[in-house]
């Protein structure tokens, strides 16, 4: 309460009155979210109570943002690796094509440039036409509470029913293309600077009932094949909470089959 009349006798008077207040927001609030079918709003809510008459209700949203923790005994690598092996050739096997990606650090922030190096080393047949890139954000809901949340958006890993559960992504911004020419059986590693946007709002988070995040899907194409051949890796977009000193291995392994690639 920030006013209340003193034996229901005296009166707010007329004209502008100003009632500061505040109140604390759980550390541990989920950020605020209104997007690919999640919402979570945080809003207050201001109410006068008016003798014989209407109460007059006021309500005003407003976001909540929080910094990414590091699990204890963790922190950000120095190089991150994400890989996979392609058959190139649409109808017979041209020969393999290595895809790696190399990333400074998993955690990114929003506006931040990084150097996306990219080893491709084609021992197919056939020479390969450009590299492309896309980012996107991505959000898995529960239809129920689960005590543990889900740290990656991979349906294998889900407890929950397929019924229970739902997935959804979306491009951001536009598809960055690096023209090349890299003929057959011959490697080369390529640096492309890429900007986070600057506009997320949300940082990455999961809870029991939401995991959202943000991905980068790197890709390239060989000549003569109908669509490029991509890999998606899921990237931690936010300021950092708490940086431990422990060190972990350098690499990670790839991850699961996502949702996109199950066309689900
Ligand atoms: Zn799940």
């Amino acid at each position: 309460m920030l006013w209340v009349s003193k034996d229901e006798s005296n009166k707010m008077p007329a004209g502008t009155h100003r009632y500061p207040f505040e109140f604390d927001i759980p550390a541990n609030c989920p950020p605020s979210l209104n997007t690919l079918g999640a919402k979570n709003k945080y809003k207050i809510e201001v109410e006068i109570d008016r003798p014989w008459k209407l109460n007059i209700k006021k309500e005003e949203q407003f976001l909540v943002s929080n910094k990414i923790e590091i699990p204890v005994g963790k922190q950000p690598k120095k190089s991150i690796r994400f890989a996979k092996l392609f058959k190139s050739g649409r109808i017979f096997n041209e020969g393999p094509v290595s895809l790696q990606v190399f990333l400074p650090s998993l955690y990114c922030m929003p506006g931040e440039t990084i150097d996306v190096k990219v080893h491709l080393k084609n021992d197919s047949a056939d020479t390969i036409n450009y590299i492309c890139m896309d980012f996107g954000k991505e959000c898995h809901c529960h239809l129920r509470h689960q005590h543990h949340t889900c740290d990656n958006y991979a349906w294998n890993k889900c407890p929950l029913n397929s019924s229970d559960r739902t997935y959804g992504y979306k491009y951001i911004g536009k598809k960055t293309r690096l023209e090349i020419n890299l003929g057959p059986y011959s490697e080369k590693i390529y640096t492309i600077p890429f900007t986070i946007p600057k506009s997320l709002t949300t940082p990455s988070f999961s809870t029991g009932l939401i995991t959202f995040g943000y991905f980068l899907q790197v890709g390239f194409k060989v000549k003569g094949s109908m669509m490029a051949d991509t890999m998606y890796f899921t990237i931690i977009v936010g300021e950092l909470k708490k940086i431990e000193e422990k060190s972990e291995s350098a690499e990670q392994e790839e991850a699961p089959p996502s949702y996109k690639s199950l066309e689900l």
